[in-house]
């Protein structure tokens, strides 16, 4: 491009972004952004009655005691995430955000002076907290968990400190324990407790996971109390509802720790929104009625549409375990990079997000892989598939 006609050239070379948000961020100046994994997409018809009813979630909010709005919003998440033990045990913390209930768990990590491993790929924002927090983390290969004959002896291999950090099921690639049965977690529980580590699981990816038979959600809450274990187990909403990111997360820590979590959680916030947690609870309560529809068929269509605009592209489709709200793609091609792929898609006004990022400790494994979010209006969705193809056919080969 020429001087004249750029006034920000800087918009328009995402070359030199550190991390994932900020090429999100970019991304939401894009017409098809496709890169971050919020929620963009409208309201179902079920939605939309909720909305309506807006201004009356107001004025109840500010009637009640926030520990009444705050009981009814845990309430209702684990009663859609079926897990009675974490509701019966009573102990869970809220907060604004994920990254909020991470940094409570770095700031534990940081203050036992522990290290940390954590899964490799996943969404960087996780490692990036941790670092910047000043806490060592050193990767364990996803391919570790592939295996449940094989979980307890490569976790005794790999592992070397104290903490050990999943993100199940795990954003980008989809990847979730919960298809062994209780096997899975059972396998990486017995580990943690013979080894005395403590384990973290990021849940944020869960609700994707309730309407599928495949990947039934046992009392996850159950299997880590009775075991001892020490635990922090994070779980969200962000992801999962078209709520403009009013949203809130969840940690619960095991019986062991949970006043020093307590103590460090209290540093940071006093309380969510009870605007924001009533209103959740009604998109909660709503899916649970529904059977998770109104979340569930806007990204299988989402998915389908990429599936098959790409099929027989140079972005080959990566079926996921548990179908999260992003898609994975592998290029297929003998010299375009994700890196060079995402660059020519973006001059198009496509924003994708390229893999090196995902892979935090060895970038250059992400090198060919994309991730599609695909929780964004189906229509801009499907034009934005259209056109990704356009552009793929033209570099082929
Ligand atoms: C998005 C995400 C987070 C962070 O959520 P925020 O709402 O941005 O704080 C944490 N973990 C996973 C798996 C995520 O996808």
């Amino acid at each position: 491009m020429n001087e004249h006609q750029d006034d920000d050239r800087t918009t328009l070379d995402p070359v030199g972004l550190l991390d994932l948000t900020q090429h999100e961020i970019q991304a939401l100046k894009s017409r098809y952004n496709l890169a971050d994994a919020h929620t963009h997409q409208r309201q179902s018809e079920r939605q939309r009655q909720i909305v309506s009813r807006l201004s009356d979630l107001w004025y109840e909010a500010e009637e009640g005691l926030q520990a009444g709005y705050e009981q009814k919003f845990i309430e209702a998440f684990f009663r859609l995430h079926r897990q009675p033990t974490a509701l019966a045990k009573n102990k869970t913390l809220l907060s604004y955000a994920a990254s909020i209930s991470t940094m409570v768990a770095g700031m534990f990590l940081k203050q036992q002076r522990m290290a940390v491993t954590l899964v490799e790929p996943c969404f960087d924002n996780l490692h990036d907290v941790l670092a910047n927090l000043g806490v060592a983390t050193y990767p364990l290969d996803e391919v570790a968990l592939h295996d449940p004959d094989r979980i307890y002896a490569e976790l005794k291999r790999r592992v070397k400190t104290d903490a050990l950090f999943l993100v199940d099921p795990n954003n980008p690639t989809g990847f979730t324990l919960l298809q062994y049965g209780r096997r899975g977690f059972e396998e990486v529980v017995r580990y943690c407790k013979d080894h005395d580590k403590l384990l973290l699981i990021d849940f944020c990816f869960a609700s994707f996971t309730l309407d599928d038979p495949e990947l039934a959600r046992f009392d996850i809450y159950e299997l880590l109390e009775s075991s001892g274990v020490s635990y922090l187990a994070i779980e969200d909403t962000g992801k999962t509802w078209p709520v403009q990111d009013a949203k809130a997360a969840m940690i619960t820590a095991s019986d062991d720790i949970a006043e020093t979590v307590y103590n460090i959680h209290t540093s940071v916030l006093l309380n969510v929104s009870p605007f924001v947690l009533n209103m959740l609870a009604e998109y909660v309560d709503d899916a649970r009625e529904e059977g998770m529809r109104s979340v569930r068929d806007v990204l299988e269509r989402n998915r389908e549409t990429a599936r098959k605009a790409l099929d027989g592209s140079i972005l080959e489709y990566q079926e996921p375990v548990a179908k999260v709200s992003v898609a994975w793609f592998r290029v297929d091609h003998p010299e375009l990079s994700a890196t060079e792929l995402q660059k020519l898609l973006y001059a198009q006004g496509v924003y994708v997000l390229p893999g090196r990022y995902f892979y935090w400790n060895e970038p250059g494994k992400g090198d060919s892989y994309v991730r599609i979010a695909l929780a964004r209006d189906p229509q801009m969705f499907a034009d934005a598939m259209a056109l990704t193809r356009q552009l793929l056919d033209g570099h082929a080969g």
